[in-house]
């Protein structure tokens, strides 16, 4: 018999990675491995992973670094060879936007729940009214039952009270996510955060790391590549060339059909191409994913209600002598809904000095930074055009911090649609999926499923890898 044929649908870092595995991993190819093709439909592969040149530096346009304590993106970095690439962050801390000035985070948050009494109660950054909300979360905490899921602002207005949970809480998890914690699953965003209300007591002891949780502290908490995370799809690309992959850029898949009695079940079509498949992973959004294979079953159909975010990111160089930034940390964050001197609510929701987390990017000039805009709820920065937007964030940094005036450069980045948002029921809705693609062939991969974020999406692309091969009795 023929080698198997598998055909990726999508070319982010959850599809390369699938092709890595699915061509052997760190073992390389055998005479088990498939025919393996990647179709992409923009010019490059990436998806959210991209760099570009800013200012005469690598600055990544998406993703900027990993989190270095999940396993999945070292493992592939390592695999890869490229050990010596690995950039650890070399600042930590952030701060606050609260009561009308920039106030330091506490140390000890766990994704921006606190998780001693002393360190919010020493925050200047929230009123009498957020501390009580605290004391008592510690002294008399709030019976809550949680269920199957809940949402994560359900669980955190509950125990800690609506101040620490918009003006605190959600400035973090939201940043992250680009979403509300009213809308987003504690179960699938968040599940340290669902099993401590499903334990009971004070959320925050619950959440308080443990001894035996025996971190390391000298681990950094996240890692960058040399040419920055979006070189990370250009290796892998590169070295899938060399194991036969076939990567084809600038194709959308337009359908996927099941050939019942042709030679091969399935069929994947570009608007010139027919490429026939023993399996299929989808590694394209959600919604995207619906549009190939929704009609096949309603359980894929549904889906489609795995909506996602859109944000832009605006990348800023500006001499040394223009900005003051606060003295340590990696950037700042501000609450939704935050009033300032001009029009309208802040549309900055968080600020990353890119030169602090980086060492490779700092100059002697110049500091670059990024500030973050969009969320589920505000896509206001989609309306203004690219020069407008850099003027709106600008005026908004002057407000935001100590000084700022006259970048010397600016480079608008926009990703429609790139942030999905996984609502309560997440889980369930994913797993009937899963169960459903098995009896058509395909598997799933990418954040719209298993996790938002760099490793979550390595470790997605190569589960579906595996999946796809128990599914098709080995690749042989
Ligand atoms: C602005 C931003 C900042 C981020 N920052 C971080 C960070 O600092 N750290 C971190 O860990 N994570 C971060 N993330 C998240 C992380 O980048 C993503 O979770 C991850 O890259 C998603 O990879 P993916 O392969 O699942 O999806 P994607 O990267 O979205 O790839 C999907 C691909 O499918 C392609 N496609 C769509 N339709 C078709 C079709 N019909 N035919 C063929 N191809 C198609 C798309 O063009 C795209 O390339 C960030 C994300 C964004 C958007």
């Amino acid at each position: 018999m023929s080698r198997a044929s598998i055909v990726i649908v999508g070319g982010g870092v959850s599809a390369l990675a699938a092709a890595w595995e699915l061509t052997g991993g760190a073992d390389g190819p055998s005479e088990l491995t498939p025919r393996v093709e990647v179709i992409e439909a923009s010019v490059r592969c990436g998806g959210s992973l991209a760099t570009t040149t800013f200012s005469g530096r690598t600055v990544d346009l998406g993703a900027d670094g990993f989190l270095a304590r999940r396993p999945e993106a070292v493992s592939l970095v390592r695999e890869l060879g490229l050990d010596d690439q690995l950039e650890a962050i070399a600042e930590s801390g952030a701060w606050l936007w609260s009561r009308g000035q920039l106030h330091e985070l506490p140390k000890g948050l766990v994704l921006g729940v606190p998780t001693t009494l002393e360190s919010i109660l020493h925050f200047r950054g929230v009123s009498w009214r957020g501390h009580l909300a605290a004391k008592r979360d510690a002294l008399a905490p709030a019976r809550l039952h949680v269920g199957d899921d809940a949402t994560i602002g359900e669980i955190t207005r509950a125990k800690l009270g609506r101040e620490l949970s918009y003006q605190f809480i959600e400035p973090m998890i939201g940043g992250i996510q680009a979403g509300r914690i009213d809308e987003l699953s504690a179960k699938s965003v968040f599940p340290a955060l669902y099993a401590a209300a499903q334990k009971g007591g004070s959320l925050m002891r619950a959440l308080r790391p443990t001894n035996s949780s025996n971190v390391n502290d000298t681990t950094p908490v996240f890692y960058s590549l040399a040419d920055g995370v979006g070189s990370l799809p250009t290796h892998l690309v590169t070295r899938l060339k060399e194991r036969d992959v076939v990567i084809r850029t600038g194709v959308a898949v337009t359908a996927l059909r099941r050939t019942p009695a042709g030679s091969y079940p399935l069929e994947v079509d570009t608007f010139a191409t027919t490429t026939p498949a023993n399996g299929v992973i989808l590694a394209t959004p959600a919604t995207v994913t619906t549009s190939l294979i929704g009609s096949y079953d309603p359980d894929l159909d549904a889906l489609g209600r795995i909506d996602s975010a859109g944000a832009a990111m605006v990348t800023f160089s500006i001499l040394r002598a223009n900005v003051t930034l606060p003295p340590r940390g990696t950037g700042i964050l501000i609450p939704l809904g935050t009033q300032w001197s001009g029009e309208g609510s802040l549309m900055v929701t968080a600020v990353t000095f890119l030169d602090r987390k980086w060492p490779r990017l700092r100059s002697d000039e110049d500091v670059l930074l990024r500030a973050h805009v969009g969320r589920s709820d505000d896509a206001r920065w989609s309306e203004l055009d690219d020069d407008a937007l850099a003027r709106r964030v600008s005026d908004e940094l002057a407000f935001l911090l100590p000084k700022w005036s006259a970048p010397t450069d600016s480079l608008v980045q926009r990703w429609p649609l790139a942030l999905p948002q996984y609502r309560v029921g997440h889980d369930q809705l994913v797993d009937r999926a899963r169960r459903a693609s098995v009896h058509y062939g395909v598997a799933l991969a990418g954040n719209s499923y298993d996790g938002v974020g760099v490793p979550a999406s390595i470790g997605s692309g190569r589960r579906a890898a595996r999946d796809i091969t128990a599914l098709i009795g080995g690749a042989g």
